[in-house]
């Protein structure tokens, strides 16, 4: 290996690292701090790439191998890295995975020329996305092992970025705060008020969130579920406030569905007489 090759390897490791550390900082609320997530993922991207080449021959990396005079000062851009990689291996970067990389040398360009306007979810699940394509890349034709050469205090963001149910349950536990906060009860002045937000029964996280849009009021942020027995209720009969599970439905006259608490199921009377 060259020195070359050994410094462009290192650099991208630093970039990496940077954009770890931004995004964490973007993820605890500095949303500026996703900017410069963008700026370090792109070049630790392109940079990785050109390793890749390099490593082939490290004179691939210039511009014009086969010129006379070699020019030290062009490289090839990051399109010609990814077209010399298809080359080797039709579609090692997917369509989705090029687009993807579009998306961030566009983004780029538009923080680079201050016309930036930051669409937070967006900009979280591609980076993402891209950083698993990346690893992904990495892992099926090379023998690098970045995660080997992560600074631990961005290994958990590593982690979150590199494990897409980790990187989707992070997502929706925040969402699940945001709606949460948004609609906190004020329980100094209705000590009865429904809760916002629930343990979901089907995937057991805390994301069973208050929603307008569902019909039972309540939609989980990380598998969609719309139902629970802790759904908040109230009885038909007497308006007392409790939960689904603690009903007991009937069929009133006109054949609509009518819960009933404990007390006027008649249950309380039944289970005192035994
Ligand atoms: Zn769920
Ligand atoms: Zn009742």
């Amino acid at each position: 290996m060259t020195i070359h090759g050994l410094e462009l390897f290192d650099n991208a490791l630093d970039s990496l690292a940077e954009a770890l550390s931004k995004f964490e900082e973007g993820d605890e609320g500095d949303y500026k701090s996703y900017k410069f997530a963008v700026l370090h993922m792109a070049h630790f991207i392109e940079l990785i790439f050109e390793y890749h080449i390099a490593s082939k021959h490290p004179l691939l990396i210039y511009k014009d191998p086969f010129a006379k005079k070699l020019d030290k000062n062009k490289t090839i851009t990051l399109w010609e890295a990814v077209n010399f990689i298809n080359n080797e291996a039709p579609d090692t970067v997917s369509s989705d995975f090029h687009s993807d990389l579009e998306w961030l040398k566009r983004l780029r360009n538009d923080i680079e020329h201050y016309k930036f306007t930051m669409d937070v979810p967006q900009v979280r699940r591609t980076i993402g996305r891209l950083f698993r394509s990346v690893l992904e890349f990495l892992s099926n034709y090379t023998e690098l092992e970045v995660d080997a050469h992560i600074p631990s205090h961005t290994m958990k963001t590593f982690m979150v970025l590199s494990d897409e149910y980790e990187f989707t349950l992070r997502d929706a536990i925040r969402e699940a705060d945001k709606v949460e906060s948004e609609n906190y009860p004020d329980y100094s002045t209705d000590t009865d008020a429904d809760p916002v937000r629930l343990d979901c029964p089907e995937c057991n996280h805390p994301t069973l969130v208050f929603n307008d849009d569902s019909k039972t009021g309540f939609r989980c942020t990380f598998c969609g579920n719309e139902e629970s027995e802790d759904l908040p209720s109230t009885c038909d009969i007497c308006g007392t406030h409790t939960t689904q599970g603690e009903l007991d439905y009937w069929e009133d006259e006109m054949g609509q569905l009518e819960g009933r608490c404990y007390y006027c199921s008649g249950k309380y009377h039944a289970d005192k007489d035994d």
